[in-house]
């Protein structure tokens, strides 16, 4: 149910509503608009069902939240969410861009490509250091050296760091090193480690699943959230289809689906999505054109030589390049870049 406050509600009133929420055994979730104070009571609404809520001081009045996605619904709040993240900020008018290589391979590398990044004008850098690989036999990522690196990076150029948790016994470890923590598409719905990061309080970036309807990656947000963290980045990085010229089909209508039914910023990872460096370029573009909060690019010094991902991979060059052209987009849409 949502709660919506009296514009004139004090604070004690909306403290009370709070306490009498929790008193039957529910979550109060507060959202506080430019306008409005809405309070999100999530848990078994049936509960609700013989509690006379509008009776409560304060209240104005109560609304069933239709969708299964409570808190990531536009319902329980209508602003779009900005995320503000170490001196950047995800959602808002300033498009978003965060850049790196796939894996963090070594130290001068990672400073390298962070200072490339930072010179085309990326806002955060990203580096996996506990790398998602299909085969157990492939580079696995450098771990807690990983992270030391990145915090390296971040160091040398003032950005801040994207990296993944795989798994619920890591995230205190690459809290301690991350600005944001990535779930990847293949753990969107490891309900677990979705439970736990909800418990963090580090934005938390949530890529699509492989196979995941927009429904299903929006109750995987919301598991993040109703462990009481509400700062979750939805970012589309393609879906398994029947199509194999790409790597995945980028799937751009979900940009302005997500606008509808949620207030969480959107971005966009053309990398994956495409597999191939010379389409990232378009695709980031369109993306961008959709009303893409932000886009993650993956970028390396000697794509050739990298050990995850080099063939979608773009020189600094490029990228810095990119960034150019995607000014035009953005600016053509009322966004900045
Ligand atoms: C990544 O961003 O490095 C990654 C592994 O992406 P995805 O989870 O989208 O495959
Ligand atoms: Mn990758």
């Amino acid at each position: 149910m949502i709660i919506v406050v009296k514009p004139e509600a004090s604070e004690e009133e909306v403290d009370h509503i709070i306490k009498k929420i929790k008193d039957l055994g529910l979550q109060a979730h507060v959202s506080k608009g430019t306008e409005r104070t809405i309070i999100g009571a999530i848990g078994d609404e049936a509960i609700l069902q013989s509690v006379p809520l509008e009776a409560i001081p304060g209240v104005e009045k109560v609304l069933p939240i239709l969708k299964p996605f409570k808190l990531a619904s536009r319902e329980f709040r209508k602003e779009d969410t900005v995320i503000a993240v170490a001196g950047a900020s995800i959602g808002g008018r300033r498009i978003a861009v965060i850049a790196g290589p796939c894996a963090v391979e070594n130290r001068t590398l990672m400073v390298e490509i962070a200072k490339g990044v930072k010179d085309g004008g990326a806002q955060f850098i990203r580096g996996g250091a506990f790398k998602p690989r299909t085969s157990p036999y492939a580079f696995q990522g450098l771990e807690g050296e990983g992270l030391s690196y990145l915090a390296e990076a971040r160091e040398r150029t003032g950005l801040p760091i994207v990296t993944e948790v795989m798994d619920p016994r890591d995230i205190e470890l690459i809290a301690k090193y991350a600005d944001v923590l990535q779930i990847g598409a293949r753990n969107m719905q490891n309900f677990r480690l979705l439970k736990e990061v909800g418990l963090c309080k580090k934005p938390i970036l949530l890529k699509r699943g492989i196979s995941a309807t927009i429904k299903e990656w929006l109750m995987s947000a919301e598991y993040i959230m109703s462990g009481g963290n509400h700062h979750v980045i939805l970012c589309e990085r393609g879906i398994r289809t029947y199509e194999t010229e790409t790597r995945n089909t980028l799937d751009l209508s979900a940009v302005p689906v997500l606008k509808k039914l949620t207030h969480l910023p959107v971005i966009v990872d053309p990398s994956h999505a495409v597999g191939k460096r010379d389409l990232v370029a378009p695709m980031a573009k369109a993306a961008i054109a959709a009303g893409a909060d932000g886009l993650l690019i993956e970028v390396h010094a000697n794509p050739e030589e990298a050990l995850c991902d080099g063939e979608q991979s773009l020189k600094p060059a490029a990228f810095k390049q990119l960034m150019k052209e995607m000014r035009l987009i953005a600016e053509a849409v009322g966004r900045e870049l």
